[in-house]
């Protein structure tokens, strides 16, 4: 649980919604000259949805503008064999999701509930961080995730199902493709959205003298279309879950005092190892915990607002 006893929110401060663990936490903030910012539920609000699906050897081109003939519409269905594809994949994939607590797993899982009905059940589910899930579903070995994922089990995407992938992830979108007994069949597109404040509290750190980074374990092209959305120059990208505290401590390295902010969701040993770390309050217990900052509003402007007021207590106390 939070150690509420130590949250000694000032006046101001907690009005703000910032709750700062104890005065020796308001020094970091005067000293810290760089801030990490995780990718999924601190820049954006990681509530997925599940925005296309492609099914291996079944998307069309887009006809040119003006062909006659039928449309195959936006997810690229083009009739009853296709949509029995798309249903199956939804199936098998959305079930082995649903044993998983990933937001990207939730988004599979909702979606192929939704259009296929309930979803069979899965033996020998097992979650690898960072980069997937995998199982049984329905006498069928079933991986869902990266290409890391597949390329350990020695399998690769088709040229078909690479493309769609590669477009949607330019767009800063985040694909996982679906694999079933031994065959790449597709690839599941999910969409976060930037939290319509993110852009506005980098420009505001930014001013504080603080050099914002872009942290995440997704893709790097998903990763550069986010930080372009934002404002971010520096991207450190597909960072497994428990390597996010040795790129902390590499900034230590180079000299640099290091803020990070999170939801703690894989990252609050790198919030721990931080020299001043901000959990977003909408995050995890455990980011709370290895926090020196809470900020109670899921809004990144408060991390901005929390160094502020920060910097300007200590400036009246000496
Ligand atoms: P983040 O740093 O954005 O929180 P994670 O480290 O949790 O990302 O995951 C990194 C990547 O691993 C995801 O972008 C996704 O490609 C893959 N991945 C992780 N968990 C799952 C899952 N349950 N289903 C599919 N893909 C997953
Ligand atoms: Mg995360």
């Amino acid at each position: 649980a939070t150690p509420t006893a130590l949250l000694v929110g000032t006046g101001r401060g907690a009005q703000l919604g910032i709750l700062i663990k104890g005065p020796e936490v308001l020094e970091s903030t005067r000293t810290v000259d760089t801030v990490v910012l995780d990718k999924t539920g601190t820049v954006t609000t990681g509530r997925m949805s599940l925005v296309d699906v492609v099914v291996a050897g079944q998307r069309v081109p887009t006809p040119p503008p003006g062909a006659a003939g039928t449309s195959p519409g936006a997810s690229g269905r083009v009739g009853p064999a296709a949509s029995t594809g798309r249903a199956e994949l939804l199936r098998l994939a959305g079930a082995l999701e649903h044993a998983s607590e990933h937001p990207i797993a939730q988004a599979i899982a909702r979606a192929a509930a939704d259009e296929t009905g309930a979803l069979p059940a899965v033996e020998s589910f097992q979650n690898v961080p960072g980069k997937g899930v995998s199982g049984v579903v329905d006498g069928h070995a079933v991986l869902v995730g990266r290409d890391a994922l597949l390329a350990d089990w020695a399998l690769t995407a088709p040229a078909d199902i690479a493309a769609a992938k590669d477009a949607a992830e330019a767009l800063g979108r985040t694909a996982v493709l679906v694999a079933w007994d031994g065959e790449v069949r597709g690839v599941l597109v999910v969409a976060d959205q930037v939290k319509p404040t993110s852009a506005e509290a980098v420009a505001q750190l930014r001013s504080l003298g603080l050099t914002p980074v872009l942290l995440t374990g997704d893709n790097a092209a998903a990763a550069r279309a986010i930080a372009d959305e934002v404002g971010i120059d520096r991207v450190i990208a597909e960072v497994l879950p428990h390597d996010k505290v040795a790129v902390v401590k590499e900034l230590q390295a180079e000299g640099r005092v290091v803020a990070m902010v999170g939801d703690g969701v894989n990252d609050a040993a790198a919030l721990a190892q931080a020299d001043l770390g901000l959990a977003m309050g909408t995050g995890t217990d455990a980011a709370i915990e290895a926090s020196d900052i809470t900020l109670v509003r899921g809004d990144l402007r408060s991390a901005a607002d929390a160094i502020r007021l920060s910097r300007a207590t200590l400036g009246t106390i000496r």
